[in-house]
């Protein structure tokens, strides 16, 4: 089910019946010279609308702009200010849980998100409003991601390469997927930017020239097809086990 399609008597329908939503987030910043901008939104929207498909749950609108500030250098990047954004995802998250909606999956493809959508299911938590919890495709199959690629990298590489390959063909710039590799980072490993072991790097050019990591060489439409089918199922099986548990195990245990 997707809400801005649905007129209000079968939201009050499924409101009756269920209290999930997922709701897909992402960013608009640069995916090199390969991939569009909005990479990371469209991605998340892919999985959230295919398990609202397959399950029947209620998918939001996608939030398209989130934290991107280490992208800014490059051209087109929008970033949102990290507190403003923890309070629009917060505001339309307890928006929902006036119609009865207490259990959240945020739907979401983008790293810079992670903190800020775990700082507000704590509040929401807390506060005992809902159970709102943070999730990255790639991080429901790690081993499989890893067993795909030789040179993964974590942003604008292969993994996503192949899952926008996948989902929109048509903005894959197919011609540009050597010199993304040439240009960009090839090896990614734990001492990328450390120096005596502090993160000595705040943005994605100072360890890359074009702003991508990985072999972008490696991606295709068929491996993107396998990766979003793997990762589905995580997403629906979280779902499932989500709307299963009753509210009061989800919120904070009682103070020892
Ligand atoms: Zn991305």
């Amino acid at each position: 089910m997707y809400l801005p399609n649905e007129a209000w008597p079968d939201l009050q329908s499924y409101f009756e019946e269920e209290s999930l939503a997922l709701v897909p987030l992402g960013s608009t910043e640069q995916h090199g010279p390969h991939l569009p901008e909005g990479t990371d939104h469209l991605i998340a929207e892919g999985f959230a609308r295919e398990v609202a498909e397959r399950t029947g749950y209620l998918c939001t609108p996608t939030i398209t702009i989130g934290v991107s500030d280490h992208h800014l250098q490059f051209p087109g990047t929008a970033s949102a200010d990290p507190a403003a954004f923890r309070d629009y995802v917060e505001s339309i998250t307890r928006s929902l849980t006036t119609h009865g909606i207490d259990r959240v999956i945020y739907v979401n493809a983008h790293g810079g998100n992670v903190t800020h959508l775990r700082e507000v299911g704590r509040r929401l938590r807390n506060d005992e409003t809902a159970f709102a919890v943070e999730w990255m495709w790639d991080e429901s199959i790690p081993e499989r991601i890893d067993e795909t690629f030789e040179h993964n990298g974590p942003h604008g590489g292969p993994k996503e390469t192949a899952l926008i390959q996948h989902l929109h063909p048509d903005l894959v710039h197919e011609d540009r997927l050597e010199e993304a590799r040439d240009d960009g980072l090839v090896e990614v490993d734990e001492g990328i930017g450390r120096t005596h072991g502090s993160r000595t790097f705040y943005d994605s050019i100072d360890n890359s020239e074009n702003g991508v990591f990985g072999d972008q060489t490696d991606a295709s439409a068929e491996i993107g097809a396998e990766l979003f089918g793997a990762a589905s199922d995580e997403l629906e099986a979280l779902a499932m086990w989500l709307a299963d548990q009753e509210f009061s195990d989800l919120m904070p245990k009682e103070h020892v």
